[in-house]
């Protein structure tokens, strides 16, 4: 099976990238700890700062301002957490939205607990309502704006600039932290500045672009001192305490350096002819749901009438790893970015998500469209 299998389900974790797997495993050899003073730790040292570097030149910005941490998740919280905190002065009020992943959300509903207020921007269609943003900006005491840079499910980008800009115009105290951890190299080109240069903070996860699980990244604007949210040993600059992965530093080092235009012109590539392909052959069977920006890598669809698991599981069995939703809210039980899209409920149930990778093939996204086709006839011929 293992062989045989065609994976469309990198926005939940990414096809690895080879060369990221040989880092990891010629730093699986280097186990001294890092923070060893002897040769050995020096060694393991190097490669950690070897990696920041090229994640930071990734990022367009200093090696300085990234911080390793175990996961997108752990990034999220430490980022939020740590700047409401330095904040609270400015004001007691959070702007977000419920198309953000429970790693937001969650973090900054604990936060009511605690006195701050949260403030839900409508997304409806994809696009986050600016307006309300300014509005909220303008009337109440913000002291945070969290916003994902590219949604989990259907790929909707948001204008970190124009919220910089909108920032900068009404409240400029305001800290602004972006979740990146689906646009992280995978938005359209000439964009790709946009974090390191709009946001006071970013969060990234390595097993998104080839990668491997298990490690994050923060990105801090130089000059914002934020306090650590657990204590250790004062590692990463004491924000993320505790003994660094260097496995998974070494191969997030190479999967960023290698994932540039090339990788994203196949994913678009890609996708094109997915969508082409998918539409003429299932026509009026599929709706595909396209932000009008949006990042490639993905892709939400449903076919009509049939529940996204039933999909899912006629796919999986034909080998084909595809998701209904996010991993995440399936654990949850909700998908809170297709709900809040205000999408159809009819379209929520049926709902699938298709993540490209560099390493698909095009023969591959043929047997995909294939077996979507068959999946469709599959159905029909089950409800009769
Ligand atoms: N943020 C977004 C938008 C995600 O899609 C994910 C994972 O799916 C995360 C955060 C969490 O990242 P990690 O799996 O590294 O904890």
């Amino acid at each position: 099976m293992e062989n045989k299998m065609i994976y469309f389900d990198n926005s939940a974790s990414s096809i690895p990238n080879p060369k990221a797997v040989d880092s990891a495993v010629t730093a699986m050899k280097c186990f001294a700890n890092p923070s060893s003073p002897h040769f050995a730790g020096l060694k393991a040292k190097e490669i950690i700062e070897d990696a920041r570097k090229k994640v930071a030149d990734s990022l367009l910005c200093k090696p300085d301002e990234v911080y390793f941490t175990s996961s997108g998740t752990e990034s999220n919280n430490i980022a939020i957490l740590s700047m409401v905190e330095k904040n609270k002065r400015e004001g007691n009020v959070i702007i977000t939205t419920k198309a953000e992943h429970p790693s937001v959300v969650n973090t900054v509903l604990s936060l009511e607990k605690r006195g701050f207020r949260v403030e839900f921007a409508p997304v409806a269609g994809g696009e986050v309502d600016y307006g309300f943003i300014e509005n909220t900006l303008k009337t109440q005491k913000v002291c945070l704006v969290t916003l994902m840079q590219a949604n989990n499910q259907n790929g909707a980008l948001t204008d970190l600039k124009r919220i910089r800009n909108i920032i900068e115009e009404t409240n400029s105290e305001a800290l602004f932290h972006s979740d990146i951890v689906q646009g992280f190299l995978k938005v359209p080109d000439g964009m790709a500045s946009y974090a390191s240069a709009y946001c006071d903070a970013a969060s990234f996860s390595a097993h998104k672009i080839g990668g491997l699980k298990g490690t994050g990244g923060l990105f801090i604007k130089k000059g914002l001192k934020l306090s650590p949210v657990f204590f250790g040993g004062g590692q990463e600059g004491g924000i993320r305490s505790g003994t660094e992965n260097i496995v998974g530093i070494a191969a997030f080092g190479v999967a960023a350096e290698d994932f540039s235009k090339p990788f994203r012109d196949k994913i678009t590539a890609l996708r094109k002819l997915f969508i082409g392909k998918a539409t003429a052959l299932l026509g009026g069977d599929i709706e595909i749901k396209e932000p009008i920006s949006h990042i490639d890598a993905v892709i939400s669809l449903s076919l009509k009438g049939i529940k996204s698991e039933v999909v899912l599981n006629y796919l999986s069995s034909k080998g084909i790893c595809i998701s209904s939703s996010s991993a995440c809210s399936t654990k949850a039980k909700e998908n809170t970015s297709l709900a809040a899209f205000g999408y159809s409920e009819e379209y929520n149930n049926s709902a699938i998500r298709i993540g490209f990778s560099p390493f698909n093939t095009e023969d591959e996204v043929e047997t995909l469209i294939f077996e979507l086709k068959n999946s469709l006839a599959y159905r029909i011929k089950r409800n009769k």
